[in-house]
């Protein structure tokens, strides 16, 4: 018996899950499930931009041992890749997924079968991996999953380029949030992800993720039960913002935020497009951005004792 209970089983118990399942399928007749706002009726098989219409669309599943130390545990995250995205980044490393399209469309049946074999296999948590597009799937199988005995969290996890309302709509359901926060200015958030309003959506959509979940909370072995995880990843040339992204955090969400500074960025898809993108970060890239967080008073960062 878990000492924790998902919000999502309680939801489900008061009728409130299918009311939500209600609202977020309403949403893709007239699609303005995140801030693209397409308008297209994805119940009819419309796309959009992010070219996914009424069914689940899904790469891969499977236990995962390189995210965050508190979702991976000693027995892995329960990731669960969704194709295709909202956001264009120009340098995505898993551009097969997101701008080509590998995967198959799934039924709700055989997503909700997907959670279970990954909590069968004692992951810590099922992680959705890039789900922002295809929310109301997710939700509309989740309670296949409950039938079936899932009671493990789950995790939001996503480029940050979301919907404050549709947001609102996930209150209870998700109990760990981890967006990227990727850029600090729109005219980069523009060239390099097609998304000029980022940092105005970014900003919103991560306070309203905290004010659900709060600060991540651990249980006595380490594991994430609850709460906010921010990514970001650093950039040649200065070019994630990093600076304004941790002022942020510290500033406007929370000193005691989880935040995951990540040196692993390498050109990839077509980034070498982009001059100033097509090299690795440097060493001192990646200490300055870790002593700006750690200076902007940040205090719970990855791998790093402050
Ligand atoms: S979810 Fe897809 S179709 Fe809907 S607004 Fe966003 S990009 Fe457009």
């Amino acid at each position: 018996m878990l000492s924790f209970r998902p919000g999502y089983i309680s939801l489900y118990e008061s009728g409130e899950l299918e009311k939500r399942i209600k609202l977020l399928n309403a949403i893709l007749e007239d699609c303005v499930l995140c801030p693209r706002k397409c308008r297209v009726n994805r119940t009819e098989d419309e796309k959009g931009v992010c070219r996914v219409g009424r069914l689940p669309v899904v790469s891969s599943f499977h236990p995962h041992f390189g995210e965050e130390p508190p979702l991976v545990g000693y027995m892995g995250s329960g990731t669960i890749f969704l194709t295709y995205c909202n956001l264009k980044c120009i340098f995505c490393q898993n551009y097969d997924i997101s701008h080509l399209g590998e995967g198959r469309e799934v039924g709700f049946e055989e997503l909700s079968s997907m959670m279970i074999a990954l909590q069968r296999q004692g992951c810590h948590n099922i992680n959705f991996v890039t789900p922002t597009h295809q929310i109301p799937q997710i939700v509309s199988a989740l309670p296949r999953a409950i039938d079936k005995g899932l009671e493990i969290p789950l995790v939001y996890n996503c480029g940050g380029y979301e919907s404050t309302e549709t947001l609102k709509l996930l209150d209870g359901i998700f109990d760990i949030y981890m967006p990227d926060i990727k850029y600090g200015d729109n005219d980069v958030a523009e060239r390099l992800s097609s998304a000029p309003d980022y940092v105005e959506v970014v900003k919103e959509a991560v306070k309203e993720m905290h004010r659900q979940v709060g600060d991540l909370v651990v249980d006595k072995n380490g594991i994430a039960r609850r709460g906010l995880i921010v990514r970001h990843l650093v950039l040649p040339e200065g070019l994630a913002g990093t600076e304004k992204v941790m002022r942020f955090i510290a500033e406007e969400i929370s000193p005691d935020t989880y935040v995951n500074i990540m040196d692993q960025y390498r050109p990839c898809y077509k980034a070498h497009k982009d001059p100033a993108m097509s090299r690795r970060i440097t060493t001192d890239e990646f200490e300055e951005a870790v002593r700006i967080a750690i200076n902007v008073g940040l205090r719970r960062i990855e791998g790093v004792h402050v």
